[in-house]
């Protein structure tokens, strides 16, 4: 079949590949752990499991207006008010079936050949994929781990050309859990306001701070970044409702209206009885979120002491989100059976096949040095797992 230009410019999102791998083996009787997709173990609290029941009970299991119902915008302006000091009105929010979906909506949006958008390295694997297929240009600016993998002032002023479109800041970021601090935040912000370059921030992990990180939202710096930034976040990470698909954006009403006509034409509407779900989850006690993210602090500080002391591998410890991304050039040049280790989907092959543990190669964040895990997985798992792996090690020559 001869296919479009455009999906020949993709690959599969490395995460659900990687996840996928895990499930076949699993499916041939082998028993995986998975650290390979971010998606919290926990249960979704009843609350909101209860807010669905009861919306279907009710019959709302119709259409809906493309980009969400009444009470889950206000929902979502109550959230943006309550956690981030921002007002929005109804025009300036939009739902969709997951932030995925949100982020590609917008490129729709505002992305065509041509364009420029700046996306500081390691990425989420689905950021430059998305860009690539609106024709666009992502321009990957690639961060240091001295630098605590945040993008410089210098690095950003470098990469912007006339042909900047927008800028996408993920904070905490998947997958180093790179936090970026306010100040940090209004240098760049100095950078890109000025040449009315649009912000895209991607707050999904806001929630996910540990050792008294402080989260800011980018748009919460001032009435002129809120204007030209479009926050991107969801409910899939922080109530743990990865398979409900509801995220939401708030951002300038022009823009918002662009990706209501081009949700009309794809996926019409968030769920129904999943957005009554998400206006208990963002309206609703927040208890559960607290508890989620204390369990995932333990969890961090276990697997980055068992990572650091096998030998090859170096794990900073991450201030946010709840993945470790360590460094494993350490392992590159060693053998495994005929083979040479030499980068990152190496070491995942190895660790896969050897230790029957799911990662993902840092190659599909944009860094071929390191490889991802979540912890958002059993502490049992996590244990069992890094058992393995360092037993597996030891077959390195
Ligand atoms: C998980 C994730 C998303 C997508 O979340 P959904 O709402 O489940 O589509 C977006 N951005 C980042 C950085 C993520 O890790």
């Amino acid at each position: 079949m001869k296919l479009a230009d455009r999906v020949n410019r993709i690959k599969p999102s490395p995460t659900f590949a990687a996840a996928a791998k895990a499930a076949a083996m699993r499916a041939k009787g082998i028993e995986v752990i998975s650290f390979a997709q971010g998606e919290p173990d926990f249960d979704t609290p009843d609350n909101i499991k209860e807010a669905a029941y009861k919306a279907i009970r009710e019959g709302i299991t119709k259409y809906t207006p493309a980009s969400g119902f009444p009470d889950l915008k206000d929902a979502i302006i109550h959230k943006f008010k309550r956690d981030n000091g921002l007002t929005y009105d109804r025009s300036q929010v939009f739902a969709s079936a997951g932030a995925k979906l949100i982020i590609y909506n917008l490129a729709q949006a505002l992305f065509q050949a041509g364009d420029e958008v700046i996306v500081p390295a390691p990425y989420w694997v689905s950021y430059t994929d998305i860009v690539l297929l609106m024709d666009a240009t992502p321009v990957v600016v690639q961060t240091s781990e001295d630098r605590g993998f945040k993008m410089t002032v210098d690095q950003l002023k470098a990469a912007v050309t006339p042909r900047t479109k927008a800028i996408l800041i993920n904070s905490p970021c998947n997958p180093t859990g790179a936090t970026y601090t306010a100040q940090e935040l209004r240098d760049l912000v100095d950078v890109v306001l000025p040449q009315k370059i649009l912000i895209i921030a991607d707050d999904i992990y806001e929630k996910f701070v540990y050792d008294g990180t402080v989260f800011t939202s980018i748009a919460s710096l001032g009435k002129e970044v809120q204007d030209q930034t479009v926050v991107v976040n969801g409910v899939s990470k922080t109530y743990s409702m990865t398979g409900w698909r509801i995220g939401y954006a708030a951002g300038p009403a022009d823009l918002m209206a662009a990706m209501d006509k081009v949700q009309t034409q794809n996926v019409s509407n968030p769920v129904s009885f999943c957005q009554k779900a998400a206006v208990e989850a963002l309206a609703g006690p927040q208890d559960s979120v607290q508890k989620m993210v204390a369990e995932f602090d333990r969890r961090r500080k276990y697997i980055v002491q068992r990572l650091n002391a096998m030998p090859g591998i170096k794990c900073a410890m991450p201030k946010g989100a709840f993945y470790v991304f360590p460094n494993i050039t350490g392992l590159f040049g060693k053998k495994w059976g005929d083979k040479v280790i030499s980068n990152s989907g190496d070491v995942t092959d190895l660790i896969l096949e050897e230790a029957k543990v799911a990662v993902v190669a840092g190659s599909g964040f944009g860094n071929d040095h390191y490889i991802r895990f979540s912890y958002a997985t059993s502490m049992a798992n996590i244990e069992k797992g890094m058992d393995r792996i360092q037993e597996a090690l030891k077959k390195l020559r």
